[in-house]
């Protein structure tokens, strides 16, 4: 019979240290680049990604999915999806940007967030303070 326990055999890595040895070593770059760019992609555009200056969305380029800068096929202003959102000018990664959104909204605190997102906890505020008044 197959136990379902999350025991590991004897003298393996599991047991009662290891949640918090794995909270010791997690942070931002345990998460996908890629996927958390969509996922604030889509959260900050709910409409699709425009242009700032004129609004075209034609000709959405697949660099935009991903947080790349592009230029206007109608008005050749450069923009990124995150341009006119709250993460336009951040100096964060966007996995420490998924990963604080994602802390706070788990209702942690600023030393916790600051922490595990390897920011500041002037930062961690500041983040929640923006997020507050968005
Ligand atoms: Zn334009």
């Amino acid at each position: 019979m197959i136990s379902k326990s999350p025991q590991a055999p004897s003298g393996g890595p599991l047991g009662p240290a290891f949640p918090q040895a794995l909270l010791a070593g997690f942070g931002p770059d345990c998460l996908a680049f890629k996927a958390c760019a969509r996922l604030l992609v889509e959260l900050l555009n709910p409409g699709g990604v425009g242009c700032p200056a004129c609004g075209s969305t034609a000709d959405p380029s697949p660099q935009l999915t991903t947080g790349g800068r592009v230029r206007c096929t109608h008005c050749g202003r450069r923009f990124t999806a995150f341009s006119g959102t709250l993460l336009e000018g951040c100096k964060i990664s966007l996995q420490q940007a998924a990963l604080i959104f994602l802390l706070l909204a788990l209702g942690h605190d600023n030393a916790t967030v600051a922490t595990l997102a390897g920011v500041s906890a002037e930062t961690a505020r500041a983040w929640r303070a923006k997020l507050e008044a968005a």
